[in-house]
């Protein structure tokens, strides 16, 4: 899955006003980000097959730290216990936002298993896959995907309103690339080699991170964080 993600992450504003959306994207996407960093110093592999699915042209063969269920538990543990004990903050009120940023890490497997043709892994290779093919139904796709995203906005701007231009225009400049990105990836071409994907892929994703950190900045909560 792709904008789906992203549509998590800015839901969850909506449930944690105290954590950024910046954050909350970073926490939704972080297996991909992974995936991309482990294809670029070749500790996990995928192959371009034009075809491979009606809408992904990708065969994921081996990404067992990044995308399989064990790994995904493993990830969201860490995001919980990094967050809730940040060296410089105070530990009594991080648990409850500490636990929404691991539902966001944990949240991408799920995802992708509703996407993805059976690769999703329980323990990593050679254990069973999981996967609904939803991307082998473009219309199916299209609607999945965008309707997360639309409900996470419509979430995260009932949470927050915009304290500057920046903060109406940096969230709809957001949503366009987003957008585009993902027709783009359905309709383009495929790419060139896995290495291009990568690349793009984890500056991509870095990137928008980043926006959302702007974006976010540039709106407040309607209501504080609660915490716990
Ligand atoms: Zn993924």
């Amino acid at each position: 899955m792709f904008i789906g993600h992203y549509g998590i992450g800015f839901a969850l504003k909506k449930v944690e006003p105290g954590l950024s959306l910046g954050l909350l994207i970073f926490g939704a996407i972080m297996l991909d980000i992974l995936f991309g960093l482990f294809l670029l110093v070749g500790v996990e592999h995928a192959k371009i097959v034009p075809g491979a699915t009606v809408v992904s042209p990708f065969e994921f063969y081996d990404y067992p730290l990044s995308h399989s269920a064990l790994g995904a538990v493993i990830l969201a543990t860490s995001g919980f216990l990094a967050y809730w004990l940040w060296p410089t903050a105070d530990r009594t009120k991080r648990k409850r936002p500490a636990f929404v940023l691991a539902a966001a890490i944990f949240s991408h497997f799920i995802l992708d298993v509703i996407s993805h043709t059976p690769d999703m892994t329980l323990f990593g290779n050679n254990s069973p896959g999981l996967g609904l093919s939803l991307w082998n139904s473009l219309a199916g796709t299209m609607i999945v995907e965008l309707g997360l995203l639309f409900i996470g906005i419509t979430l995260y701007m009932s949470a927050t309103h915009s304290i500057s231009s920046s903060g109406t225009y940096g969230l709809t400049l957001l949503v366009l690339m987003l957008i585009v990105f993902f027709i783009a990836n359905i309709f383009g071409p495929p790419p060139p080699d896995i290495i291009s994907v990568a690349v793009t892929m984890t500056i991509g994703q870095f990137a928008l991170v980043a926006i959302a950190y702007w974006v976010d900045k540039n709106r407040i909560a309607n209501r504080p964080g609660r915490r716990s």
